[in-house]
């Protein structure tokens, strides 16, 4: 089969042949239409996060199963997936209590402990590939459909996390990121009104057309005395912050309401200092929300079948592609998701 291989961190991608993956026992292999081309595999690709080498990363597909291993039970040869990103357990204490982020024996990444998406046909373990709801059109936007896995579902299980209700303000701090742009149009599908806040001026006009009430260009204003002026001195009732950098983080906690919620993604994942009188008082909480489960991808899916809610994706290349469309995910030039065509 074609793939595009890494042979070693910061290298270009090598699009060759190689051997087509056999499905084992407990294992499936999938023929892959689309795979979502996010900053998560870029970070791989680039050498910032350890991964093993050679690799295919990738891991936001739109695949359809083409053979089943033995003792597969979940899964039929014809069937519409995508993958659930993290190797994880199913049977530890977590994985019971449908926690699976927080899988006790995790065991790592697809697309970077094991071999993912950038690829004709991916291999899997029965449990890390996810059937698609029938009914949706995957047909004709495969690469919506693949990156939707994180690009939706995160966003979506940010909503739950922070106990998002109608009628609530909640303001997202990198806002014109890849998954900043979805939590805005989730938040406004769950019906709260939305801030969006980033340093891209250039960003904010897609912001608006995902869902965002109002803007804030953080480097420009400062941004808890913008989000109290919003908020007619109330505060917010959500902070979702996507950047996670010292600043962002006491923005954020500062500018929240009473009973208000932030939520760090990780993002930069740096220390901050909050109040404890001020969480007291208020009665704050503050929250780390760690990908998702495979209920909230189904969850999610279902949505976009219902057609409420479907991905922003601007960048759609072919395989022979893949180098071009990196280097605009690295540098941040892409709205929305970038994905590759592989099918
Ligand atoms: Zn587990």
């Amino acid at each position: 089969m074609k793939a595009l291989v890494l042979h070693e961190a910061n290298t270009p991608f090598d699009l060759t042949e190689v051997p087509d993956p056999v499905a084992g026992p407990g294992e499936a292999v999938a023929k892959v239409f689309a795979c979502g081309a996010g900053l998560t595999i870029q970070h791989f690709k680039a050498g910032r996060v350890p991964a093993v080498f050679p690799r295919i990363i990738g891991h936001e597909i739109c695949a359809e199963i083409v053979e089943i291993g033995e003792g597969v039970t979940s899964l039929r040869v014809g069937d519409i997936v995508t993958s659930y990103f993290y190797l994880n357990c199913g049977h530890c204490r977590m994985c019971k209590r449908d926690l699976q982020p927080l899988c006790d024996n995790f065991g790592g990444y697809v697309g970077r402990e094991i071999d993912g998406g950038y690829a004709e046909y991916i291999k899997l373990p029965e449990k890390n590939f996810i059937v698609l709801p029938e009914g949706l059109d995957w047909q004709n936007q495969p690469a919506h459909v693949g990156v939707a896995m994180d690009a939706l579902a995160t966003p979506f299980k940010v909503l739950r996390r922070a106990r998002v209700r109608h009628g609530e303000t909640v303001a997202v701090f990198g806002a014109g990121g890849g998954l900043g742009i979805h939590q805005l149009m989730m938040a406004n599908w769950a019906g709260a009104r939305v801030i969006a806040i980033d340093t891209k001026a250039s960003k904010f006009e897609a912001c608006r057309e995902a869902g965002a009430d109002e803007v804030v260009d953080a480097s420009d204003v400062d941004v808890i005395a913008a989000l109290m002026e919003l908020t007619g001195g109330n505060g917010i009732d959500v902070a979702v912050d996507y950047v996670s950098v010292t600043s962002t983080l006491e923005a954020g906690a500062r500018a929240l309401a009473k009973a208000g919620r932030l939520v760090t993604l990780g993002g930069a994942g740096q220390e901050f200092r909050v109040s404890a009188k001020e969480l007291l008082n208020k009665e704050l909480d503050i929250l780390g929300s760690r990908y998702v489960t495979p209920t909230d991808i189904r969850e999610t899916y279902e949505l976009m079948r219902k057609g409420e809610v479907w991905p922003v994706v601007t960048e759609i290349r072919p395989m022979e592609e893949a180098e071009e469309l990196h280097e605009l995910v690295e540098n941040g030039a892409v709205t929305g998701r970038a994905a590759l065509r592989i099918a």
